[in-house]
């Protein structure tokens, strides 16, 4: 018998019909003799429809409301689930995040869970009763509701794993499992066997969306152990544990488990980045300083900088990309501060793409970057900014070119399925 958590995302919940598998799939799981919890995300498409709501109310929403307004999706999703389980004869209640509670910080909007209250849950799943918990919510110390930011169910789910030390968390979605790349961009992306904590948290955080970012990081903190696999199976389909997904593992079970691991595990692409470029700065000490200083006072996150070397004047051009959603506000502080920071001009451009490849392998193989660089230009595809880790590649594109350049960096790492 194992402790299992088990997470539906907003396609596997979306309408009556998918509610009613996915109680399918709980009950078989529950059958087996295992001890289940389950975390919902809201039906898809509604908390950008809720998102919506916020902003005809008002363009500069009070986040606090923001969160009772957009937590609602996942309260209907919940409770739902339990009645499809209460009809397949399951014992099943849903616990919403001020009830477990799930604690987390104030930070209206992008919440951080602090800590969840086991207690509860583990009596109701030790009681034979399925708990079934809204994900993306959480109560802050001041008694209001909270949300962990878009994508957060992922979180919530790895959350409540390591509280009631779960054997498994297991993440069903609408692909089954991780693959090389976006399988709804390229065809020919391979699913992953596993992927090593480390990779997954890069892939994520460059744009595979597939699982939000910082439930890998919380994952890899408290060692849960997260599976990625479909929702969308029959009903005389096995059982999970034997469905084979992605498995997300540590460096050490990776090097026993795949010995003909590829060089690149996976390439991600994400859109939501903006490139600004402030000309003629003058080439003195604390002139960098006095861009990034406001922006990071701010909040705003830089991601690519590149800083052209001065030209004969004692000038230099500094080019950085911040997210798209902070665009406005990231122009309109340099704008205040022209004159502290000395610029000629500031130009700006949201229609860019962020393309990375990421591999373990590369910690120790050479020619990843050339490799890419080449490929990039035999399809005149211009770079215009780069940065690099350990075992990650990016660079900045024009937006219109990312799906071939995903499919091109695709076929240059002989990535492709047969
Ligand atoms: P959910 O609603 O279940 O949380 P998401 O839409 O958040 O689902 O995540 C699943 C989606 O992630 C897939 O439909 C797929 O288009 C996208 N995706 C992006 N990169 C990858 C990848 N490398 N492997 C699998 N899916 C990916
Ligand atoms: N419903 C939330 C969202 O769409 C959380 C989630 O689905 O993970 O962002
Ligand atoms: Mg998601």
């Amino acid at each position: 018998m194992a402790r299992i958590v088990m997470k539906f995302g907003g396609t596997s919940m979306a309408g009556t019909e998918r509610i009613r598998r996915v109680a399918r799939i709980v009950q078989r799981q529950q059958a087996a003799g295992h001890e289940v919890a389950v975390v919902v995300s809201a039906m898809a498409g509604e908390t950008d429809r809720l998102v919506n709501f916020c902003r005809e109310a008002n363009p500069l929403y009070d986040p606090a409301e923001y969160d009772v307004v957009v937590a609602s999706g996942e309260q209907v999703t919940s409770g739902l689930l339990a009645m499809h389980l209460q009809a397949l004869g399951c014992k099943a209640r849903s616990w919403l995040g001020w009830q477990l509670p799930i604690h987390t910080d104030d930070a209206h909007s992008k919440a951080r869970i602090e800590g969840i209250d086991s207690e509860a849950v583990l009596a109701s799943m030790a009681s034979g009763e399925i708990a079934v918990i809204p994900g993306f919510q959480g109560v802050s110390d001041k008694g209001r509701v909270t949300t962990l930011g878009r994508g957060g169910s992922d979180t919530s789910a790895v959350a409540v794993a390591a509280a009631v030390k779960a054997d498994r968390c297991d993440i069903y979605t609408d692909v089954d499992g991780v693959y090389t790349t976006d399988p709804r961009i390229v065809a020919k992306a391979r699913k992953l066997k596993n992927v090593t904590y480390e990779e997954m948290l890069e892939l994520a955080s460059v744009g595979s969306k597939v699982l939000q970012t910082r439930s890998v990081s919380l994952a890899m903190k408290e060692g849960v152990r997260v599976q990625v696999l479909s929702s969308f199976i029959d009903d005389d389909a096995p059982a999970a544990d034997t469905i084979p997904g992605t498995m997300i593992v540590s460096d050490e079970e990776l090097e026993g488990l795949d010995m003909e691991r590829q060089l690149i595990t996976g390439i991600a692409a994400d859109k939501n980045e903006a490139k600004i470029t402030l000309t003629r700065i003058s080439d003195r000490p604390g002139a960098v300083a006095a861009i990034f200083g406001p922006l990071a006072a701010a909040n705003i996150n830089v991601d690519m900088i590149i800083q052209n070397i001065a030209k004969d004047k004692g000038e230099t051009d500094v080019t950085f990309t911040v997210p798209l959603a902070d665009l406005a506000r990231a122009q309109a502080l340099l704008e205040e501060r022209k004159d502290t920071i000395g610029y000629y001009r500031m130009l700006a451009n949201s229609k860019v793409a962020k393309i990375s490849v990421v591999g373990v392998g590369m910690r120790s193989h050479a020619g990843v970057a050339a490799t890419m660089f080449r490929a990039l230009a035999d399809r005149g595809i211009n770079i215009q900014a780069i940065t690099t880790s350990e075992i990650k590649v990016s660079v900045l594109i024009d937006e219109d070119e990312t799906e071939l350049a995903v499919r091109v960096l695709h076929t240059a790492y002989e990535m492709d399925a047969e």
